[in-house]
């Protein structure tokens, strides 16, 4: 049996603590850090002074930050990563972060003989807890394989999508089509209780309909039960859309649904929604 790579995972939100205890309990050693330190009481393996000392330790980085700003400072930032690191060893950023940042840490990355691949994921808290994640991979072939036995413990499928920051594109494709769905859902929502319709009713009948994707099925408890705590936060489908609309900018597409999206969860986000679930995008509606 070949040894499993010791992995260093950086980032223990929402997302990346179940999936490093997922990892921990397949039998890879782990080494942890996070920004705010007392979030590693929540994994049960060794941590980290610093980024650079954790990547100076392991073979694979993995970062499941939230945003462009994080990666730029926990990869290159002071006690960053970029200062641990030495030939041979791979990053892979799973956080969803821009196309653009995801090339340019490939390009100054691969220059010191290091493998990159941008690799964020699709699901949230549940499919990751239960290792079930959709993985959306950029990057070589040859980091990609040498990743595989990694993605198969966190998901159920990883494509791999080209070059560097075509993973991190595949991610703002499938987000928007997440965003846009729960917008919908909604604005169907505020428009059935200002119309009068029994909303018990209405969630059922949304339920069923053709139109109950498994996101919609998912969310329409919690709508029901006025439960908006984070799984996915909403201030990160605003960051999403604003990644989307300047990519679509960048690439020459024209998505004015998604544009009036970006604008929505934006104010909701600047009206104090953010760190509720996405579908708090609900309530922003209710005003
Ligand atoms: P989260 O709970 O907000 O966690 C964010 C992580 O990034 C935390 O570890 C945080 O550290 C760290 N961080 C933020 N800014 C930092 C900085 N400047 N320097 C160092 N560390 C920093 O986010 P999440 O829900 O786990 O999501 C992580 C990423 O995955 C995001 O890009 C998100 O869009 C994406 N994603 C999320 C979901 C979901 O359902 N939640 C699903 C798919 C993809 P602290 O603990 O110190 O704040």
């Amino acid at each position: 049996m070949m040894t499993k790579p010791k992995i260093g995972w950086i980032g223990l939100g929402h997302m990346g603590v179940p999936m490093a205890a997922n990892l921990i309990a397949a039998g890879y050693p782990l080494l942890a850090y996070n920004r705010t330190p007392e979030r590693l009481a929540l994994l049960d393996c060794p941590s980290a002074a610093s980024p650079a000392a954790l990547a100076a330790e392991v073979d694979v980085v993995v970062t499941m930050l939230s945003d462009d700003a994080a990666q730029e400072a926990v990869l290159f930032g002071p006690g960053g990563v970029a200062e641990g690191l030495r030939a041979g060893q791979a990053v892979v950023n799973m956080g969803t972060i821009s196309p653009g940042a995801s090339r340019s840490t490939a390009e100054r990355l691969e220059k010191r003989g290091v493998e990159v691949l941008d690799a964020p994921v699709s699901g949230s808290v549940k499919p990751a807890t239960e290792g079930a994640l959709v993985i959306l991979v950029g990057g070589k072939a040859e980091a990609f394989d040498r990743c595989r036995p990694i993605f198969d413990v966190l998901g159920k499928r990883a494509f791999h999508f080209g070059g560097a920051g075509q993973g991190a594109r595949a991610k703002l494709a499938v987000n928007m089509v997440l965003g846009l769905t729960l917008q919908a859902l909604a604005e169907a929502v505020v428009l059935g209780e200002k119309s009068g319709l029994p909303r018990d009713m209405l969630l059922e009948m949304l339920g069923e309909a053709a139109v109950a994707s498994p996101i919609v099925k998912l969310k329409l408890p919690a709508i029901a039960a006025g439960n908006f705590s984070a799984a996915f936060p909403l201030k990160h489908m605003a960051k999403d859309f604003r990644l989307a609309v300047a990519e679509a900018a960048e690439v020459g597409a024209v998505l004015p649904v998604t544009a009036t999206a970006k604008e929505s969860y934006g104010r909701a986000e600047a009206h104090g929604f953010g760190d509720l679930d996405i579908m708090a995008i609900l309530q922003a509606l209710r005003g």
